[in-house]
């Protein structure tokens, strides 16, 4: 792009009410504190790890979205991918899922959270719910994962991957505005909250991202390897907490 180029194409978006624009990771810049919803206590800004983009056209929807994700070949997750896993459930919902990226069975089924961990998590919304007189069901939420793509391996995608598919689940987190999202395991809370912070530390408390509340709690992959029950009894007061807030 030349001089110009960038010029015009940063007055098209500042024209459209854009204050910040997409910075690359290698651009170290500190990041704001996540802010907390009161009445929780306040938290201390932890040190930036991931630096996401941030940038959404004005009247964004969910099929604009995926439109532009195409058949994407942004990152290297598109050589062994079977599917682009964008995102399943109620488009409208007021509470949106974000896990980390789809593994053998997403990729297989082109839809997020349908393995084992998918199944533990439909049982811990909708027991959850039934238990504390909430009537929804799994398809009443939003689900999705921070990289749209298997990373080879199940591995933990790169910060990389994590910034170039980041730019698409924050463009579905501001069509859906959800009242709250609720952060899967440590990757999603790295490209939410953009945080060192270990899980333990962050799960259970109320967090924004932009300004919607937001809480961490463990992925259901890791309850499903815990043998002590501690993790997953939080993880349940977790969801408790959440969708008292949301649908009370
Ligand atoms: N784990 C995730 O983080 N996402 C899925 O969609 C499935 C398993």
């Amino acid at each position: 792009m030349t001089r110009d180029e960038i010029r015009s194409y940063l007055e098209f978006y500042r024209d459209l009410g854009f204050e910040s624009i997409y910075k690359h990771s290698s651009y170290k810049q500190p990041c704001a504190a996540p802010a907390v919803v009161a009445p929780a206590p306040v938290i201390e800004a932890p040190p930036p790890i991931v630096a996401l983009p941030g940038l959404a056209p004005a009247g964004d929807t969910l099929a604009r979205i995926r439109e532009d994700i195409g058949d994407c070949r942004r990152c290297r997750l598109c050589e062994s991918r079977h599917s682009i896993v964008f995102g399943s459930g109620n488009e409208r919902s007021p509470l949106v899922f974000v896990g980390e990226g789809p593994g053998a069975d997403e990729d297989e089924q082109g839809l997020p959270f349908v393995g084992r961990a998918g199944q533990l998590l439909t049982q811990m919304i909708e027991g959850t719910a039934t238990k504390e007189g909430i009537p929804i069901r799994r398809p009443d939420v939003y689900i999705c994962n921070v990289v749209k793509c298997r990373p080879p391996e199940n591995r933990t995608p790169l910060p990389d991957e994590m910034e170039i598919c980041g730019q698409f689940l924050f463009r579905q987190l501001t069509a859906i505005r959800p009242k709250a999202i609720c952060a899967l395991g440590a990757t999603a809370m790295k490209a939410l909250l953009n945080t060192k912070e270990g899980i333990t530390k962050t799960r259970g408390k109320w967090y924004k991202w932009r300004d919607i509340p937001l809480m961490v709690t463990y992925h259901p992959s890791y309850l499903l390897r815990q043998y002590n029950q501690t993790a997953r009894r939080e993880a349940w007061e977790d969801l408790k907490a959440l969708l008292h807030f949301v649908y009370d």
